[in-house]
């Protein structure tokens, strides 16, 4: 337990270190990042942690990649690529309290639960950093009328592509992750389905669809009561309280529903459709 805690501290401290030097995380992101890493470190499988660190590497190296291209929703998601310890608990946190759960309570459940925050997680990142390259104007997720880009609740084909594929991602690192763990540490993370390749697929399947149905499910958020605002200065909308160096007027949605609880939500919608697809597939 000593040693499993000075790890996780020192392999989170390196890994948020190296994020805030890339300037993807903020000083407070990167002290919760580190908190979620190193409870997810003591969980005790590197099922939990590597999907983790899959997550946030794929998602880090997708918002450094395009960072050129990016003036435009920067502009609207004001806060830009840097995540704040908001954004990291609202993506991190709840992955977090469940490997706390199955440390105190061990049981598949929290597990699969865990895939789908992952997943749910992966896929927005992805769809957000990726579908923003599309050249067509998304269509939001309720009118299927185009709106301009970086609206709330604006999807296009890439981004799903995009979301599908990173949800995928999730799945197939946890069947590595759980074949290394019990075929080189001979650990048993208490995954009834790992037996062999052909049963794992099932995980990816429960991945891809929690994942992207999560996804779907902040997008749909976002364009109907997530709490937008339009800048008192320029007249787009935003996100987040500030813009132009003025306060931003409400504009719509309910006012407590910032973006980082409709991550969090989402989250929990992806987890419960994990968990739903393992109770009724076993
Ligand atoms: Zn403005």
């Amino acid at each position: 337990m000593g040693y499993s805690v000075l790890f996780g501290l020192l392999g989170s401290m390196v890994i948020a270190g190296l994020a805030y030097r890339l300037r993807s995380l903020s000083l407070t992101g990167a002290v919760a990042a580190i908190g979620v890493g190193t409870s997810l470190y003591m969980s005790g499988s590197i099922a939990w942690y590597g999907t983790l660190i899959v997550f946030f590497v794929t998602s880090s190296g997708l918002s450094v990649w395009r960072k050129r291209g990016k003036q435009l929703t920067n502009m609207v998601y004001e806060k830009g690529s840097r995540r704040d310890a908001g954004q990291v608990l609202a993506n991190g946190g709840l992955a977090a309290l469940l490997s706390i759960g199955y440390v105190a309570v061990p049981h598949e459940g929290w597990w699969y639960a865990y895939i789908g925050v992952m997943a749910t997680v992966t896929a927005d990142t992805w769809a957000t950093e990726i579908g923003s390259l599309s050249r067509l104007d998304p269509r939001s997720i309720l009118s299927f009328k185009r709106v301009p880009r970086g609206t709330s609740g604006g999807v296009s084909i890439l981004g799903c592509l995009a979301a599908a594929l990173g949800a995928t991602v999730i799945g197939v690192s946890v069947v590595v992750f759980l074949l290394i763990d019990k075929y080189i540490f001979h650990s048993n993370v208490g995954i009834v389905a790992v037996e062999w390749l052909p049963i794992d697929m099932i995980v990816i399947w429960i991945s891809l669809l929690a994942g992207f149905l999560g996804a779907m499910t902040d997008s749909l958020l976002g364009a109907t009561v997530q709490h937008m605002r339009r800048c008192a200065v320029c007249g787009i909308e935003v996100e987040h309280s500030r813009h132009c160096n003025a306060p931003a007027l409400h504009l719509r949605g309910w006012s407590w529903l910032n973006n980082d609880a409709v991550n969090v939500f989402s989250s929990a919608v992806g987890a419960g459709i994990a968990v739903i697809v393992w109770v009724f597939y076993y």
